[in-house]
């Protein structure tokens, strides 16, 4: 029997944050997510419940149809959920073996090795204060040790005392060594708002004080589309 994949939305787009900001690619969203971020700006992801459930090859033919492009990005909700574990895996297989470029987009609560090692990138969620969630240190170190060269880590800074954090974190993890992994910060640009360039420029201001440990990288598909489109 086939894997099932629960999906949000399968489209288009470009790639609109992190270091691979501008890329063509296909997004395969799956539907589910519980942890509860609170500045998340896909909640329309978190029910279980899913609008799309396609088999592996179901999921394929819709990416054929979105054109020449040959990368795609698993995101959510929360593609590393336990019930989507299975149809990720099957899914990351099925499209390494058809030669297509994988994006993944990790909320920073769990490694799936399995995924991890089939993917050709990670973009790595390190949670910040004022998402309410916490991001174990022991992962960051992990994916810094194993996947390194393949991953961005990736933090939504709302405010100073955010900045704050991640700076403290990355200190403290580099205590025994240095970070290998490039860490990004995105200034929050919640669903609904206005641009806030002070912010931006907040955040600019605080990275050269600390020595600029961090790439500032905004979330262009905001600033082209608006916050609350969702396809990006
Ligand atoms: S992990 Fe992502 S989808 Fe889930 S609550 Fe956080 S920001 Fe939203």
């Amino acid at each position: 029997m086939e894997t099932i994949c629960h999906l949000h939305s399968i489209y288009r787009g470009t790639e609109g944050e992190g270091i691979n900001i501008g890329m063509p690619q296909v997004f395969v969203r799956f539907q589910g997510c519980n942890i509860g971020c609170l500045n998340c700006d896909s909640m329309e992801t978190w029910d279980f419940e899913a609008p799309m459930k396609l088999s592996v090859s179901q999921v394929f033919e819709e990416i054929r149809k979105e054109g020449l492009i040959h990368r795609v990005s698993i995101t959510g909700g929360d593609p590393l959920h336990p019930k989507h574990v299975p149809s990720v895996l099957e899914l990351a297989k099925f499209l390494k073996e058809h030669h297509f470029e994988m994006n993944l987009e990790a909320s920073g609560t769990r490694i799936v090795d399995e995924i991890f090692d089939l993917v050709d990138f990670i973009s790595f969620d390190c949670k910040t204060p004022s998402t309410g969630v916490k991001t174990p240190e022991k992962l960051l170190l992990k994916l810094d040790e194993q996947y390194a060269n393949k991953s961005q880590i990736k933090s939504v800074i709302a405010d100073e005392k955010d900045f704050k954090y991640v700076k403290d974190l990355k200190e403290n993890l580099e205590e025994s060594g240095k970070l290998m992994t490039p860490w990004v910060l995105t200034p929050c640009f919640n669903t609904g708002d206005q641009f806030n360039p002070e912010l931006s420029q907040m955040i600019f201001e605080l990275n050269y004080q600390a020595g600029s440990p961090f790439r500032v990288i905004g979330q262009q598909h905001k600033f082209i589309y608006g916050s609350k489109e969702l396809r990006i």
